[in-house]
C-alpha cells in the first residue's frame, strides 16, 4: 500500500461546501480589517527608496536575524520555536492544498512520510514554544513584557489549535489505522492510547479544529499576533539606509506641504506607518533605552504605540508622545538595534522634533546651541579664528598651505568642534598627530576652514541648518580633492560617512581607532596591550552600534576582540588569545549593546536633572569591571563620563582616557 491519505475523511459534499464557506468568511473578515489599515498607511508620504525585499525577507523574516541577535536569551528560543513551528505547519497546509486542487498529486510515497514526520516534529516545537510563552507571561513575567487578557487568550487559542491538530491526526489513525502511521510519531503515540474512533467523533473534532482556525484568521488583526502579517511586510520593505543616516527633507517637500517634519502620524512615510502596526509590544526597546533607564518619560514602545494610536485621527504627535519625551532622546539607536521588527524610532522622534523646532518650540540651552552654530559654525561656539589654537607648536600641516605649495596629502584629519574647544579632545588630536607622523602618514587639517558637520543641528531638528553645513563642508572637500577622512569623533564620523552621501559627498571615512588598528597591523605603530583586566572600554553608540564597529577600538588596544554575533570568523581568529590579544575588562553592556553616555542627539547641550543622568549609570557599570582605566573613543563620551565620575566616585582614582592617548603612551 503506497503511503498517502485522502482529505475530508468520512465527509461528503455538504461538509466541503460548509468548510469553504466558513474559510471564505474568515479570510474576508481578515482582508476587510487589513484593507482598513492599508488605507491608513496610504495616508502617509510616499516611500522614496528601493528596498532589498528578497534579501530582507530571507535575512530578517525567514532567518529571524534580529530575533536571534537582539532578544534576551529566554525570549529568542521561545520565539524561534513558535515561528518555525508555525511556518512549517503553514507551508505544510499550503502544500496539501496544492496537492488537493492542482493536477499534481505528489502527496504520497516517501515524500508523504517525510512530510508527516516533519510536520509532527515542528508541531511539537510549536507546542513547546507556546507553553514556554504562556509560562513566561504567567510566571516569569519579565519587566519589559506587558500582558493583557487578550494575550493569554491568544496563546490559549494557539495551544488549542495545535493540540486539536495532533488529536485530529490521532483520531484519523485510530479510526483508519495504516502501517505507515508511525511516520507521524506524536499522532501515532496519542493514537495508541485511544479507543477505536467512530466516524462522527472524527467529524466532530475536525469541525471543532476548523472553527478554531477560522476564528484565528478572523481575529488575527485585532491581536498582538498581527505582527505575523505586518512585520513580514515592514521588514521586507525596510529602508536600505544605514542606521546612522536620518532621512533627508527636501525644500520642494516643504514648499509643497508648508511644513517641516511630522506634526501628525500621516506626515511619516507609508513604510513608517506600516511599521507601527508591526510592533508586537515586546518592550525590548524600552528595556535598553538609556533615557527610560534613568526614569525619564521617554519610552520608545510608547512612542510607537502613541503614534499608532493617533493614526487616522486629528491627534498630534507631541500630545500623544509628549514634547518632554521627544526631547529626551539621545538618538543612541539602542531601540532600533534591538527591535525585532526593524522599527526606526529615531526617524520617528527626529521627524517630530523637526516640526517642533520649526514651530519655535525649542528653548533654553538647545536653542542656544543652534544660535551658536549659526553665528560661529561651531557647536562649542569657538570662532574660526581660534580653530588652529590647539595645533600651536605642533607643526600640523594645513591643507591650504600644502595645496598652495602644490603638495598633496593622503588623508584629511577632521578635528571636530570638540577637538578645537575641549581640553581633553585637543590633547587627543595632538596625540593623534604625533602618531600619524611617527607612522609616516601624509595627512593635513583644514584648520580655520573646518566647521561643524551639522550633526547636532540635524538631530535636534534643524534640518536646513544641517544641510547648509553639509553642503559647505562638501564644497571644501571637493575644492581640495579630499578622498579620505579620519576623525576622533564618532558623531562626525557617522554624519560624513552615512549622511553626506545624501548630498553627493562620498569619502572613505575612518574613525581614529580604525586608522590606528590599521597602522598597528601594518607594523607602523605598537599596540598598548594593557595588562589583563586593567583597562575597560566604553564603546561609543555612534561607532559600535550605529556603525557596527566594535572591533577596531579593541584591535587598537591590542586586546582580544569582543566576540559576538557581529564578529566575522576572520576577526575571531585574528584576535584570539593565541594571536597575542590581552583581555580588557568588558562591561556588561558593550559593543553593539553599549549603554549610551547621554550626549547624543543634541543632549550634550541640554540640561539633565542631577538624578536623571545616563552617564552616572554608565560610569557605575564601568567601575564595576574593576579596571583602573576607562578607555573611550569619543570626545562626547569623555566629557559625559568625566562628569559622571565626579559625581559617582570622585575619589576612585580611575582614569578616563582616549584610546589614542593609550596608543601614544605605547609609542612614546
Ligand atoms: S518597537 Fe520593536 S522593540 Fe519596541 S516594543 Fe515594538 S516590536 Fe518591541
Ligand atoms: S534612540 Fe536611544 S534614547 Fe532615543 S528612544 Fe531609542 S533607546 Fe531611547
Amino acid at each position: 500500500m503506497e503511503p498517502t491519505r485522502s482529505e475530508f475523511l468520512f465527509m461528503g459534499l455538504p461538509h466541503k461546501v460548509a468548510f469553504y464557506t466558513l474559510m471564505a468568511a474568515a479570510v474576508g473578515v481578515l482582508a476587510w480589517q487589513v484593507r482598513d489599515r492599508f488605507r491608513l498607511w496610504m495616508t502617509g508620504r510616499p516611500i522614496g527608496w528601493k528596498s532589498d525585499w528578497l534579501g530582507n525577507f530571507g535575512r530578517y523574516v525567514l532567518g529571524q536575524r534580529k530575533v536571534r541577535t537582539s532578544r534576551p536569551k529566554s525570549g529568542a528560543p521561545m520565539h524561534l520555536l513558535i515561528f518555525y513551528g508555525f511556518l512549517t505547519l503553514f507551508i505544510g497546509t499550503t502544500l496539501l492544498a496544492i496537492n488537493t486542487y492542482s493536477p499534481w498529486k505528489f502527496h504520497k510515497g516517501t515524500y508523504y512520510l517525510v512530510y508527516e514526520f516533519t510536520l509532527d516534529i515542528m508541531g511539537l516545537a510549536l507546542l513547546v514554544g507556546l507553553l514556554w510563552a504562556l509560562a513566561r507571561r504567567a510566571f516569569a513575567k519579565p519587566k519589559s513584557l506587558i500582558s493583557s487578557v487578550s494575550d493569554f487568550w491568544t496563546l490559549v487559542l494557539l495551544l488549542a489549535l495545535t493540540v486539536t491538530g495532533f488529536f485530529l491526526e490521532a483520531f484519523r489513525m485510530a479510526a483508519v489505522p495504516k502501517p505507515f502511521d508511525v511516520s507521524a510519531p506524536v499522532g501515532h503515540w496519542i493514537a495508541q492510547m485511544l479507543p477505536p474512533i467512530s466516524a462522527p467523533a472524527y467529524i466532530g473534532l475536525w469541525w471543532f479544529h476548523a472553527i478554531l482556525v477560522a476564528v484565528f484568521i478572523a481575529v488575527l488583526p485585532q491581536l498582538r499576533l498581527r505582527h505575523i502579517l505586518y512585520a513580514m511586510l515592514s521588514t521586507a520593505g525596510a529602508p536600505p539606509d544605514p542606521m546612522g543616516a536620518l532621512p533627508k527633507v527636501s525644500i520642494e517637500e516643504v514648499e509643497e506641504t508648508g511644513r517641516i517634519g511630522a506634526q501628525k502620524a500621516e506626515h511619516y512615510t507609508r513604510w513608517h506607518l506600516l511599521s507601527l502596526d508591526a510592533c508586537m509590544e515586546c518592550g525590548r526597546c524600552t528595556e535598553v533605552c538609556p533615557a527610560n533607564g534613568v526614569g525619564k518619560t521617554l519610552d520608545p514602545r510608547q512612542v510607537v504605540q502613541g503614534i499608532r494610536g493617533i493614526l487616522g485621527t486629528d491627534g498630534e504627535i507631541a500630545a500623544a508622545v509628549t514634547e518632554e519625551a521627544l526631547w529626551a532622546c539621545t538618538t543612541c539607536s539602542a531601540c532600533v538595534e534591538v527591535c525585532p521588527v526593524m522599527i526606526r524610532h529615531v526617524d520617528l522622534i527626529v521627524d517630530a522634533r523637526r516640526f517642533l523646532a520649526a514651530e519655535g518650540k525649542l528653548a533654553g540651552s538647545a536653542a542656544n546651541l543652534l544660535r551658536q552654530l549659526q553665528s560661529t559654525e561651531s557647536a562649542w561656539g569657538t570662532p574660526a579664528s581660534e580653530r588652529e589654537a590647539w595645533m600651536e607648536g605642533h607643526d600640523v600641516p594645513l591643507v591650504r598651505d600644502l595645496v598652495s605649495r602644490g603638495e598633496t596629502f593622503d588623508v584629511l584629519l577632521w578635528v571636530g568642534c570638540a577637538g578645537v574647544s575641549d581640553r581633553n579632545a585637543m590633547g587627543v588630536n595632538r596625540a593623534f598627530v604625533k602618531l600619524l607622523k611617527k607612522a609616516g602618514v601624509r595627512f593635513a587639517c583644514l584648520g580655520k576652514e573646518e566647521r561643524c558637520t551639522g550633526d547636532p543641528a540635524r538631530r535636534i531638528g534643524d534640518e536646513f541648518l544641517y544641510q547648509q553645513f553639509a553642503e559647505m563642508n562638501i564644497q571644501t572637500f571637493e575644492q581640495y580633492g579630499v578622498k579620505a577622512i579620519v576623525t576622533a569623533c564618532p558623531h562626525c564620523f557617522n554624519t560624513i560617512r552615512n549622511e553626506y552621501p545624501q548630498f553627493e559627498g562620498n569619502y572613505e571615512v575612518y574613525h581614529t581607532s580604525q586608522f590606528l588598528a590599521k597602522l598597528i597591523e601594518e607594523g607602523k605603530l605598537r599596540a598598548p596591550h594593557p595588562e589583563d583586566g586593567s583597562v575597560t572600554l566604553h564603546d561609543p553608540c555612534y561607532l559600535a552600534r550605529v556603525n557596527n564597529e566594535a572591533d577596531a577600538p579593541r584591535r587598537a588596544l591590542g586586546a582580544e576582540s569582543n566576540l559576538n554575533e557581529h564578529t566575522t570568523p576572520i576577526d575571531r581568529w585574528l584576535h584570539s588569545p593565541m594571536n597575542g590579544g590581552t583581555k580588557i575588562a568588558e562591561p556588561e553592556r558593550r559593543a553593539q549593546k553599549t549603554l549610551c553616555c547621554g550626549a547624543g542627539g543634541g543632549r550634550m547641550w541640554m540640561e539633565d536633572p542631577p538624578d536623571k543622568r545616563p552617564s552616572d549609570r554608565r560610569v557605575q557599570e564601568l567601575l564595576d569591571t574593576g579596571a583602573s582605566r576607562i578607555a573611550v573613543a569619543c570626545p562626547f563620551c569623555h566629557i559625559m563620563l568625566e562628569a559622571g565620575m565626579q559625581k559617582v566616585a570622585p575619589e576612585s582614582g580611575v582614569e578616563i582616557v582616549d584610546i589614542v592617548r593609550l596608543v601614544e603612551e605605547a609609542n612614546a
